[in-house]
């Protein structure tokens, strides 16, 4: 809609001849009199020229870019008697009337093609904002009391529209108004439906119907609209124009406004203002403030006054969310969530789906946990229950073994009881036929204690074989175990086979283990060697416990020249209750094997690679000992 290029509408024109210089004045060859006439028309020349840059100097043009509501010949009319008055106060500068619409005064105020801005309050504060606009003068109109106090809105409807008594009832109405940013022609409308609770933008259905405003009004006069917005004034200006009659249109919402000529809907906002831009030279801004506040009121002419206050314009704007609130609007949680509820709608969901998922999996978590301890507790008990097992079974070994070789313990300890026994009564007749001397008392007395000691330490051992007790782990001399077993078994056996024992182990390692457990483990592979010898030629009785190292490992052979077994019942060997004794257990070799085992080492059986009988080993973890 701009009309391009602006015209100047008042003022003087400039001379701009071009300064142009000869080829003479550049020296070319000539007479004296040539050079003289040369010379003197170069002064001239300079001359002129002075005179004419002084002329430019003086009279420089100022454009004002007026912003023209009502159209090209309106605004001329209008404004042409400032353009006047200002050239006559200002002789030095030649002003010049450049109309433009909205978008037009805006592009011009970007492009520095304006020096003085005169344009409505609402386009003044969105262009303050955006251009650094400064007001310089508000404009006085000759009917209105106050300049503060000097534009509002009016909104008409046909006169039989009795259903419009207030803004209210445009809540679902169609309305005319000019255009989404124009100040009276709909802003200020908008703010003060806003004010009563409407939503401008949903609640009316706004048709938009640009400039001249005399649109609206024919709109509203066919029945076009239910109402139309225009600014305050246009309506008596419309009547005195006979363009309207009286009694065609009425105004809706009308209020009382003291000191306002014309009818309005809304409050009344102050005047026009006139404003500098940025790059206007300060002293010519001062020049026309000056020269505006000095002209005359009265006699009809448009006069100004002293920069009015424009805060209401920036409430307005502000609770509307427009002009330089527009981005502070888009960003207010409420437009935000107006515009993107489909993407909150679908974070909710996704929120309350984490949400649960997260309750979910710690609900599971603690179920499970609270599962896996049960299970655990469970496995500590039935652990502890098999430990005990295992304690009580290996207890019921030891007594096992001490029962089979119990027959010949009562004879063992028989044997030093008799000899007491003997040496006692030997005693006794001695004294008796008066031929004890001092040294036969104490030869029979030495004799008695020895046989008792013997049959203590037969006694001690028993006992401590069979005491009942926990696991231990500490360091073991394999050797030492080998001689005690070999002790309690020929303690408690009559005639027991000769066993030998050959210690093979390195000095500097040690085997971490429960003594008592691996000397049940030689004791019970010992025993089994001389029950498989039974009745067999002495020396096929002979049994050999060998020691040796083998790298991380000792390894204890217990060697016989017993029946041995075939591959069938070397391969049953360890089961459970298998057993070729008529009084055997068959649990000896199994609890062997979970001892050693336990201590991480492993057992097993083969045939004597020397001959008849069988070969025992069992291996153990060793360990250096600390240099
Ligand atoms: P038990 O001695 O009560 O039978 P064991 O588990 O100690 O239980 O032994 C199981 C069986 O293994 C014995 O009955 C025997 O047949 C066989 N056995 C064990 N050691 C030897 C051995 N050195 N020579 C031959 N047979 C053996």
């Amino acid at each position: 809609m701009e009309r391009a290029p602006p015209a100047p509408i008042v003022g003087g024109s400039i001379l701009k001849t071009p300064l142009v210089t000869t080829a003479a004045g550049r020296g070319a060859p000539g007479t004296a009199w040539a050079r003289a006439g040369a010379g003197l028309r170069l002064l001239g020349a300079a001359v002129l020229a002075g005179l004419l840059a002084a002329g430019q100097a003086t009279a420089r043009e100022v454009a004002i870019g007026v912003f023209a509501w009502q159209g090209e010949r309106a605004a001329i009319a209008d404004w042409s008697p400032v353009i006047r008055d200002l050239n006559a106060a200002l002789p030095e500068h030649r002003f010049r009337l450049d109309h433009y619409d909205a978008a037009g005064l805006r592009r011009a105020i970007a492009e520095h093609r304006v020096d003085l801005v005169i344009t409505n309050p609402g386009y003044y504060v969105t262009m303050e904002a955006e251009f650094g606009l400064s007001r310089i003068a508000t404009l006085a109109a000759p009917n209105v009391r106050s300049p503060d106090r000097a534009i509002g809105s009016v909104v008409i409807a046909r006169a039989d529209r009795a259903d419009l008594p207030d803004l209210a009832a445009l809540a679902g109405r169609r309305v005319a108004a000019v255009a989404p940013d124009a100040f009276g022609g709909w802003l200020i409308v908008a703010g003060e439906l806003k004010r009563r609770g409407l939503d401008p933008e949903s609640d009316l259905a706004v048709r938009f119907m640009g400039l001249p405003m005399n649109n609206i009004v024919d709109a509203v006069r066919r029945g076009d609209v239910d109402a139309g917005i225009v600014r305050t004034c246009l309506l008596e200006q419309l009547l005195d124009e006979e363009y309207v009659r009286p009694g065609d249109l009425r105004v809706v919402g009308a209020r009382q406004e003291d000191g306002f000529p014309c009818a309005t809907s809304t409050p009344l906002y102050p005047d026009w203002p006139i404003a500098v831009t940025r790059q206007t030279d300060p002293a010519l801004a001062k020049a026309v403030a000056r020269a505006l506040l000095a002209m005359p009121d009265g006699q009809g002419l448009l006069s100004w006054t002293v920069p009015a206050d424009y805060r209401p314009v920036h409430e307005l704007y502000q609770g509307l969310g427009v002009g330089p609130y527009a981005d502070l609007h888009r960003l207010t949680p409420e437009a935000l969530a107006r515009r993107f509820w489909p993407w909150l709608l679908g974070l909710v969901v996704l929120l309350i789906a984490g949400i649960v998922h997260t309750v979910r999996v710690e609900y599971q978590v603690h179920r499970r946990t609270a599962e896996l301890r049960e299970s655990l507790q469970a496995r500590q008990l039935a652990e502890a229950r098999m430990r005990e097992n295992q304690e009580q079974m290996e207890h019921l070994s030891r007594l096992s073994v001490l029962g089979e070789l119990s027959g010949s313990l009562a004879h063992e300890i028989n044997q030093p009881l008799t000899t007491i026994g003997t040496y006692a009564r030997s005693l006794l007749r001695r004294q008796d036929n008066r031929t004890l001397t001092p040294e036969a008392l104490s030869q029979a007395c030495t004799e008695i204690a020895d046989e008792a000691e013997r049959a203590g330490g037969i006694v001690q051992r028993i006992r401590h074989f069979a005491r009942k007790r926990a696991a231990v782990r500490e360091p073991v001399d394999l050797a030492a175990i080998a001689a005690e077993a070999r002790r309690l078994v020929t303690g408690m056996l009559a005639h027991a086979p000769e066993i030998a024992i050959h210690d093979r182990s390195s000095p500097g390692r040690a085997v971490l283990a429960d003594p008592q457990q691996i000397q049940q483990v030689l004791l019970n592979l010992v025993k089994n060697a001389i029950d498989a010898a039974r009745g067999l030629p002495p020396a096929r009785q002979a049994i050999e416990v060998d020691i040796e190292a083998a790298g991380s490992r000792v390894l204890v052979h217990v060697i016989d020249r017993g029946v041995g077994l075939d591959e069938a019942q070397r391969a049953r060997l360890f089961e459970p209750f298998f057993t070729t004794k008529p009084d055997g257990l068959g649990l000896g070799l199994p609890i062997c094997k979970t001892i050693i085992e336990a201590h991480g080492g492993r057992l097993w059986a083969e045939p004597n690679a020397g001959g008849a009988g069988m070969r025992f080993t069992f291996s153990l973890p060793c360990h250096e000992l600390p240099a």
